[in-house]
């Protein structure tokens, strides 16, 4: 890692399920995974793993790990989990959802302890996105008053 010096170069995400180098795609190219204009995503074709970038970045930073079927779907359920917390934090604080969202992710991570602290649920690996829906999942449960 050269953290703090300026570098110009693209990212070149690797692929943590097989370690490929990931290819940058746009809607319309061959690797590209969705059929409509999804925004352009770094993938790995033979994994069907892929990830966004963060919008407006001209250096198409990705927004996280490249995620596989398994792990876009474990994220879409701690997302949905997480969006009741979201809206009550968005009601009370008057913070836009996104921020609502990145916040949600920093307390179930320093709630887990997990090292380094992800910024989005993009950071999360299958296994911590598992635990944190776990988690998230039995808070609710008692907040119910289980
Ligand atoms: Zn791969």
């Amino acid at each position: 890692m050269r953290v703090g010096k300026p570098v110009k170069a693209l990212p070149q995400p690797l692929c943590d399920y097989c370690g490929a180098k990931a290819v940058f795609a746009r809607a319309g190219d061959e690797s590209y995974p969705y059929r409509d204009d999804h925004g352009p995503v770094w993938v790995c074709v033979p994994c069907q793993a892929w990830i966004g970038i963060h919008a407006r970045s001209t250096r198409h930073v990705p927004l996280g790990r490249l995620a596989d079927a398994a792990l876009r779907d474990a994220k879409s359920r701690l997302h949905d989990a997480l969006e009741p917390l979201v809206a009550g934090k968005v009601r009370r604080d008057g913070v836009n959802a996104f921020e609502a969202r990145a916040k949600a992710i920093r307390w179930v991570s320093t709630e887990l302890g997990f090292d380094p602290l992800p910024n989005s649920i993009h950071m999360l690996t299958p296994d911590q996105c598992e635990q944190a829906l776990g988690y998230v999942e039995a808070f609710m449960a008692a907040r119910r008053g289980g």
